[in-house]
């Protein structure tokens, strides 16, 4: 059987990657686990296509869980913070074709925007590091 090509991004630098894996180190910023499941026409529009990715809500979670578990974290057991945060995402991307943050302010400017589509390089983020969230508490530490 041919296995189907996917789509992957890396949460960090937003590097595309097609293939049957993604690979554990992304070649372009040399970040572990980085790459987050995505649709084609997410990827297509990461790289300035026009339109949202087509996924639902569910598929994103997916997605996100499977990026978490990876990583050795996970998404908020808070079941309805998670649910708003993913409502708020894909609303956003409706909006503005690109997975944004629900709770940061876009400017406008593609190259800030793309830092902060979801999921962006939080494990960076000083919030991360002192209260072991991202700055939306989507991810979180395992205790
Ligand atoms: S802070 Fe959390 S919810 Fe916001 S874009 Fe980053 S990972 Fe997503
Ligand atoms: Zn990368």
């Amino acid at each position: 059987m041919i296995e189907m090509k996917r789509c992957w991004r890396c949460n960090v630098c937003n590097d595309i990657h097609y293939g049957i894996a993604c690979p554990e180190v992304c070649p372009t910023c040399m970040q572990n686990n980085s790459y987050c499941e995505v649709s084609e026409k997410e990827a297509r529009n990461m790289m300035g296509a026009e339109g949202g990715s087509g996924m639902d809500a569910a598929a994103v979670l997916s997605a996100w869980e499977k990026f978490a578990e990876k990583n050795g974290f996970m998404l908020n057991p808070d079941k309805e913070h998670v649910d708003l945060i993913t409502k708020g995402v894909l609303m956003n991307e409706s909006k503005f074709g690109l997975k944004l943050c629900p709770c940061r302010l876009r400017d406008g400017k593609r190259e800030r925007d793309l830092k902060i589509t979801c999921p962006c390089n939080f494990r960076a983020d000083e919030n991360w590091k002192e209260k072991g969230m991202c700055w939306c508490g989507l991810f979180v530490k395992k205790k």
